[in-house]
């Protein structure tokens, strides 16, 4: 029978993105991120915080991708043009 509990809880996860237990913790933010842990099996269950409702799959998706795309910073491939740079810099900073 557990085994069955357990496909219907991984069926309604991959639907809504989020578990179905009820015993969650309150909602708080850190990082930027808003979102309760559920007491039962510790997953996050991510909110929004202008609706205060649980995230869907897809703004959880767009969610993970801003966040992605904010930590990409391109560097200079060699280390000439990596100088450059950091001179360059250098010279802005002091005039
Ligand atoms: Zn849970």
């Amino acid at each position: 029978m557990r085994w069955i509990m357990e496909f219907f809880q991984s069926v309604f996860e991959a639907i809504f993105g989020y578990c179905r237990h009820s015993n969650l913790s309150r909602p708080f933010t850190i990082e930027g991120q808003t979102y309760k842990v559920c007491m039962d099996c510790s997953q996050q269950v991510f909110y929004s915080r202008d609706t205060m409702l649980p995230l869907s799959r897809r703004e959880l998706r767009h969610l993970r991708a801003e966040q992605a795309a904010a930590a990409v910073s391109i560097m200079p491939a060699t280390a000439e043009a990596r100088e450059a740079v950091i001179g360059r810099a250098h010279k802005t900073a002091a005039a």
